[in-house]
This record gives C-alpha cells, structure tokens and sequence, in this order.
C-alpha cells in the first residue's frame, strides 16, 4: 500500500485522558479513536494490525482441531436464567429489552448460547469431542474502563468452548489448548508466561491464564524459576507456606477495619441492585446454608438483607435480631482486599472469606484469627489477591525461590466440567446407551487487548515497536524526494512492486514530507523495517536499512532488499 492510499492520522501528542503508554501510543498512531468511555473505533490502520493478531489465532485454532462459527452478539434472557447467571453475573452485563418488552442481553460471554447449540445440535458420543469457537464483539459493562482497549467495555475475543464425553477427553484438549496458546502467543513474538488461576465467575475446575509480560500489567504473578511453579498471585497466595499465610493475615486484618469498603465493589460483585447506603456485608453458614447480609447504615445495621449464597438466586431482608441470631454476636466488619469476582463462601459460623472479601464479627474475644481462616479454607483458589508475596519467598512446591513479575491477561483457560451443562441438561448418549452429561472447557483470548499488550511490551520514546507478526505492515520504503527525482521515484516503485510480488506487506510512503516527519510516523506507528532511497546511494546502487527494533542504519545494496526484510 501507498501513504496516499491509507488513511493515516499521527499526533505529537496524546490526548490528556490516557495514562498507560499503549494507549497513548495507539491514540497517537491513529489505530484506535475514542467514541465513548470503553468504546473505540479501529482505524484502517488499527484493523490491519487487529485482524493480523486474528488470523494468527485463527490459523493455530484451526490446526488444533477447532471448529470456527458465529454466535449472535444479542442473547435471550431465558438462556442466562437456566443457569442462574442472569441474576448472578451482575452490572458487567449489559441487559437490553426488545420493542415486545422481552429481555436480552448484549453477550459478555458465550457459554449458554455455545451449551444450547450443544444439547441440541450433539447427541451421542460420536459426535465427541467438539470444540467449537468464534471470534466476535463482547460487551461487558466495565466499573472502570481504561486504558483504551486494554479494558474497553466493547472488545474482540475468540471465545472457544469444547464438549466431551468424559473427564479425560476434557483434559486432552485442555492440554492441546494450552499448546495451542503457546504457540499463538510465540508467534505473536510476545513475551509471555501461563500461570496457574483462579476461576473466577465462569467457574468450574483448572485454569491457567496467559500473560504477557509487562510492568503496566495489572495482575502480579509469582513464579519459581527453578521448577514449572507459576500463578497469578491471588492464586499463589493460598498456596503460600505458613510464614507467608501469616503475613497475609496480618495484612488482612488490617485492610479488615469498617469505613473500607468499596460499596459499588460490594454492589458490583453480588451483581444487585443496591444502591450506596451498604456499608458493610458479612456471611454466615447456618447449618449449613450460607447467608449473604448487607448491612446498610452507618455500620448500625438499620436494614439487613438476607441472600442465599447456593447459587445466589433468592435473597429476602433478614431482621436484625436474624443476623445477630446467626452471626452469634452483632455484625461487625468487612474489609475488601482486591477486586471482587465471584461469590465463593467458606464459613464456619463467624469465620468466612469471599473471594476478595474478608469479613468478620466483632464477637468479645474473638477476632479475624487468620491462620484458622486461611487453614481451614477447603479450595485454595479462594484466597484472594493479598498481594503481599515478595521475591525471595519459598515457592509453594518447595522447589526454590519465589519471583515476581507483572502481566497483562490475554488468554484464560478453563475446566468448566459439568457447570453448565449440568443445569442446561445437556445430554448425550454414551456407548453403553446411558445418558450422560457432557463434560465441558472454555477458552479465551482477548485478540484486542493483545494489540494494546503487544505495545505495552514494545515501544520506545519516538513510538512503537511491533513484532513483525502484527504490525501493520513488514517494511516501509521511504524515498527521500520521490516527488523530485525521476531516479528515487523509479527506485521505490520498482523495489515496491519487488516486495509486493515477493509477498511481503510494504508501505509505500509516497507523500510529499520532509524525510524527518516521514521517518517520524513510520517509527510512531511501529513498522519493523524501513528502507530509505536516495540519489546519492542509488548512484552506487545502494539503500539505506534500519530495523525499528533497534540497531544502526546499515547500507545495503538495492538488489538484497527484499532478503533483509524476510
Ligand atoms: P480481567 O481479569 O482482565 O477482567 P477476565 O478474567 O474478566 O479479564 P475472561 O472472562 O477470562 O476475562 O475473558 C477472556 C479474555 O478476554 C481475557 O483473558 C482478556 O484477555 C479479555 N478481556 C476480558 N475483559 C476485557 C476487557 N474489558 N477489555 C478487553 N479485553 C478483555
Ligand atoms: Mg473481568
Ligand atoms: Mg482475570
Ligand atoms: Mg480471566
């Protein structure tokens, strides 16, 4: 392509809202334009680079056996309440009605839409395993969208699900997933690492997410160089030995105090309708039922309600001599320790953690002891982001020493099991002629938060350094006075038809700029290599190279061009 032809819009500088680098780099190259909060524009420009990271996964998602497909972006409630998620997953999803008044939402994810295909499209054993994917818009109704494109409410994700008769067909594709992913991100030329994970809202067993490594990331992972240990913290942290445990305790009981709570955290992750007033919230277990109290007023408990936690689809308002009947004393205090995910109880009457909640009831004598709380939890995974591992700690396998690093989620996947499918019926028959009920994984790349990643991890002070795998051209030539000399114009073109026809994505720069400025964009907008043509070089038949990733300019003869930039 010529400059002439593409519509290419730089600025000195960013616009004042953005704060990380990649964000600010892709206002300024003119990949992304802001329309609204967590809404962008790509720019022809920025959707070269986006459908590249596509095609990649496309491609390896391909080869793995994976089927593509296109669910619709709007879903019917009726799907979301077999699963109980219409309730559960809270202000994230965007809910919309139709001109009949019937609920929808706008797809934040794609599990019960996948699951219906699946129990009615997948009846016997024969047709398994499946694996099914597509590469589409989602919506998800961000509390604090930023950073662009690294957390917009509307965003690209290939979303894959898989379907399976049992357990251990689940694993295998668990396993070429990972593979898959690894050799995605490889050939992203990103750096990147998995790590063990939480599973968060979608639930289920064993997950592993994919980071790429960067220090504006806003997840801290721990990992031991000298074994395969490696999690994102929040996971590592409740696998942490006793010395560490006890600091987090410490930790906690600090952050444990009335007055901290995030009430629109506490809103946002319960996924009702509250409004600012809750000040406090706490659980119980009453024989066995978990009991989820919002305590609204100034830490007086004026109102009190009652949600079931099992599957959190009822609550009704407690009394306050109920709540105090059930904690055994007066409610007390709760203290987030990290953004809130999901619902996950463990309570033995006074002592209980949620996810990234942790709550306790000031009872004389009787404080958070946070050994207990942390011993006595039966699924490490709910200890939540504590934050306090430092490098240097013993890594949970005993193996060797702990290091920290920051990433950027791009990819997750999970052992979803039987989660979905269980309450959606999803059947199919087995060999032995039995019903069953299907095994299930999931399996997630955010192809736009790549983009915004992959400049994260590549850039410099005269702009971005993309990989050639997704910039959004190979090589730029740049002639110096195309508009001036009859030699330079012949040159370029006809080395630009050489790349062209060799298969190699170039850019012309065709414009009538002084050289600085055209060096300036093309640097700006990251493209790998540049060629530079001029009469004095060309008279010895000689061009100028200079790769973007770093290095000094080298003299090159006109005729190797096309080798140096493959
Ligand atoms: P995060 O922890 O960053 O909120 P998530 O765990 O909620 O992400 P998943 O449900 O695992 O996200 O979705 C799969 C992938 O989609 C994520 O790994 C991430 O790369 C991408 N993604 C999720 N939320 C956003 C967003 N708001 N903007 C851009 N990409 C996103
Ligand atoms: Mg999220
Ligand atoms: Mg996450
Ligand atoms: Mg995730």
């Amino acid at each position: 392509m010529r400059t002439s032809q593409l519509y290419l819009s730089t600025l000195k500088e960013a616009p004042a809202e953005a704060e990380l680098i990649s964000h600010k780099l892709m206002l300024r190259a003119g990949i992304i334009k802001r329309l609204g909060s967590g809404l962008y524009t790509w720019m022809p420009l920025g959707l070269r680079i986006l459908r590249k990271v596509e095609n990649i996964v496309r491609e390896e998602m391909n080869r793995s056996g994976a089927q593509e497909l296109l669910m619709p972006a709007v879903q019917p409630a009726e799907l979301w309440q077999e699963t109980g998620r219409w309730e559960v997953f809270g202000p994230q999803m965007l809910k919309i009605k139709d001109r009949h008044e019937r609920d929808f939402c706008f797809g934040p994810t794609h599990e019960e839409v996948i699951t219906d295909i699946a129990r009615t499209e997948l009846r016997s054993y024969k047709q398994l395993p499946m694996n099914f994917y597509q590469i589409q818009t989602k919506f998800r109704d961000e509390i604090r969208p930023r950073f662009g494109v690294m957390r917009a409410r509307e965003f690209m994700m290939k979303d894959a699900y898989s379907f399976h008769a049992n357990f251990e067909s689940l694993e295998a594709t668990y396993a070429v997933m990972h593979q898959t992913y690894s050799a995605i991100f490889s050939r992203l030329g990103l750096k990147f690492r998995a790590v063990a994970a939480d599973t968060g809202a979608i639930g289920g067993s064993g997950s592993h997410e994919f980071h790429v490594l960067a220090d504006a990331g806003e997840d801290l992972l721990a990992y031991c160089p000298d074994s395969d240990y490696a999690a994102n913290v929040e996971l590592a942290e409740a696998l942490a030995p006793d010395h560490l445990r006890a600091r987090a305790l410490e930790e906690m009981h600090e952050v444990a105090t009335p007055g901290k709570i995030a009430c629109e955290d506490v809103a946002e992750f319960l996924g009702l309708p509250l409004d600012k007033t809750v000040k406090a919230i706490a659980v119980v277990n009453d024989a066995n039922v978990f009991h989820l109290l919002l305590l609204r007023g100034d830490h007086n408990l004026n109102e009190v309600k009652t949600n079931k936690v099992e599957g959190l689809a009822t609550f009704r308002f407690a009394t306050e001599a109920e709540v105090e009947a059930a904690l055994g004393c007066r409610p007390g205090y709760i203290g987030p320790v990290g953004i809130p995910e999901t619902v996950r109880v463990v309570a033995d009457r006074t002592v209980f953690a949620m996810s990234d909640f942790v709550c306790g009831a000031n009872k004389p004598g009787y404080h958070l002891k946070g050994v207990n709380f942390l011993r006595d939890l039966p699924d490490p995974a709910v200890v939540a982001d504590i934050r306090n591992v430092v490098a240097g700690d013993p890594s949970p396998d005993g193996k060797g020493k702990l290091e920290l690093c920051r990433g950027i989620e791009v990819g997750h996947i999970f052992q979803l099991r039987t989660k979905y499918s269980e309450s959606m019926n999803c059947l199919f028959t087995d060999q032995d002629g039995q019903q069953k009920v299907m095994e299930m994984g999931c399996y997630g790349i955010g192809v736009s938060r790549v983009v915004a990643a992959a400049i994260e991890q590549g850039h410099d002070d005269k702009g971005i350094k993309f990989p050639s795998a997704l910039a959004p051209f190979t090589v730029c030539i740049v002639p110096m006075g195309y508009h001036r000399s009859e030699t330079v114009r012949a040159a370029a073109d006809a080395l630009y038809l050489k790349l062209v026809a060799a298969g190699v994505d170039v850019l012309l720069d065709d414009r009538n700029e002084r050289p600085g400025s055209m060096f300036a964009d093309m640097e700006l907008i990251g493209i790998p290599h540049r060629l530079t043509i001029g009469d004095k070089g060309l008279a010895e038949g000689m061009i100028e190279y200079v790769a973007r990733s770093g290095g000094d300019m080298e003299k090159i003869a006109l005729d190797t061009a096309v080798d140096c930039v493959r």
